[in-house]
């Protein structure tokens, strides 16, 4: 495996994975790049968007979370979409750059460990139509997924979480095209645990984890998390 604990000891004396300047720590980087990342620090305490410093703190909720209802309980976010993570996001998506996937979800474990008041029993990924994943070579959700599983020692869903049906590429959508292209895009059987959460690079609209988790209650989950390495700014049109 990629990132088992032997390739994690193989950081110590190497230099950091960003500036290559200075000796990184355990996590692969160094501390000035560790602080220098774009940490997400206001977020919507239900879909972690970055809230506007103006919101009110007290209530920590962006307008759309205030107004309405959704099928995941909460999502997670490390980061903000900025850079370096609208660099080498896509990198590991597109290009099969799985070195940074390395340092990253070792810098997202310890950031889980700090923020999880109770641990899910399975973690799930997004899951890729047959085909997807054989051109692509890889699913980057998945990756992050077992690496996460590993270091925090919670088991993957296996087998139980299905894409039933392939679906345009997101990214030319706007949400509610997001949201109408997956809807029964995801199918969930078997017996589940009572809490998982679902593990993915970026949550760009919310769409994928609302369709996911729609999917993992439908089959008996109570409690469903989304975790993400990035969270995306909330889009114009949609700000209130
Ligand atoms: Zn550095
Ligand atoms: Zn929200």
């Amino acid at each position: 495996m990629l990132f088992n604990k032997v390739n994690l000891r193989s950081f110590i004396n190497q230099n950091c994975a960003l500036c290559q300047l200075h000796h990184c720590d355990t996590s692969g980087l160094c501390e000035a790049c560790h602080a220098d990342l774009p940490w997400l620090l206001n977020p919507c305490q239900h879909c972690a968007l970055p809230l506007n410093l103006s919101c009110n703190p007290s209530q920590g909720l962006c307008p759309t979370c205030r107004r309405g209802d959704s099928a995941y309980d909460r999502i997670r976010a490390a980061f903000q979409y900025q850079f370096p993570m609208n660099s080498l996001l896509p990198q590991i998506k597109y290009h099969q750059n799985p070195v940074a996937l390395g340092w990253l979800s070792e810098v997202f474990a310890r950031w889980l460990i700090s923020d999880l008041e109770t641990p899910p029993q399975a973690l799930a990924y997004v899951p890729m139509r047959p085909w997807r994943a054989l051109l692509r070579g890889f699913n980057q959700s998945e990756l992050l997924c077992r690496a996460l599983s590993q270091k925090l020692d919670i088991p993957v869903l296996e087998g139980a979480l299905k894409k039933i049906r392939s679906t345009p590429r997101q990214m030319t959508l706007d949400a509610e095209a997001r949201q109408r292209n997956l809807l029964n895009a995801f199918y969930a059987q078997g017996e589940l645990p009572r809490h998982v959460a679902l593990i993915d690079d970026i949550c760009t609209t919310g769409s994928t984890a609302e369709a996911i988790a729609q999917a993992l209650k439908m089959a008996g989950c109570e409690v469903v998390e989304v975790w993400v390495l990035a969270r995306t700014p909330q889009p114009r049109h949609l700000d209130e």
